[in-house]
């Protein structure tokens, strides 16, 4: 489903975290091996199958704990929910090693990586910030924010997360989607001033 995967490593230690990785295992596995890079974790910005379908193999591979926002962790054990996603077909998550919520840091080797509950696409989205980068995962695209269709969505909770808590970060942050629908990246500032759906919300 054309997932963003993100591999962020610390230049020093040759620790690694693979954001989302959505598909493409091998190569994914590839391009860390290639890199010399221990991977300590792989983060799902949240729990929809897209994001997550690339976790079991590369945990096996690599030996990472799962990291997820608890409110995603325990929204997608319900039954249900997993009934209803499960027709995507796509492999489900093993149960994340660590849950995480607002204000906690994810240390990478010498950075650390700040979790930001960004709820709205689904409970428990989460952005992962780093001056000057930040993961928004499908919470903010360039010039589109996430759908809030799916269960568990709310568009008034998904632009009051991008309103107070994405926006506020400088304005030259650079925004790294989960989805490259309208590009690969941009900046807080730019996404700010052109995001149709951020300049026409009364949120
Ligand atoms: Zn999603
Ligand atoms: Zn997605």
């Amino acid at each position: 489903m054309e997932v963003c995967c993100y591999v962020v490593s610390c230049e020093k230690t040759g620790t690694a975290v693979v954001i989302d990785p959505g598909g493409n295992e091998d190569k994914i596995i590839a391009a860390c091996e290639k890199n010399n890079l221990q991977v300590k974790y792989i983060i799902a910005t949240h729990g929809h199958p897209d994001h997550v379908c690339g976790n079991r193999r590369l945990q096996e591979a690599t030996g990472a704990e799962i990291i997820m926002h608890r409110d995603d962790a325990l929204f997608f054990w319900q039954p249900e929910v997993r009934e209803y996603f499960s027709m995507l077909g796509l492999a489900e998550s093993p149960v994340p090693d660590i849950l995480v919520h607002d204000g906690d840091t994810i240390t990478v080797g010498d950075s650390e990586l700040q979790v930001i509950h960004t709820p709205g696409h689904t409970p428990g989205g989460i952005c992962l910030y780093s001056a000057p980068d930040c993961f928004t995962g499908d919470t903010l695209f360039v010039g589109a924010v996430g759908r809030t269709d799916f269960p568990g969505g709310s568009t008034d909770e998904l632009m009051r997360s991008i309103r107070t808590r994405l926006l506020v970060l400088p304005p030259e942050t650079i925004v790294w989607p989960g989805h490259g629908y309208g590009g690969n990246r941009s900046t807080i500032g730019v996404e700010a001033k052109n995001n149709p759906f951020i300049t026409s919300s009364q949120i």
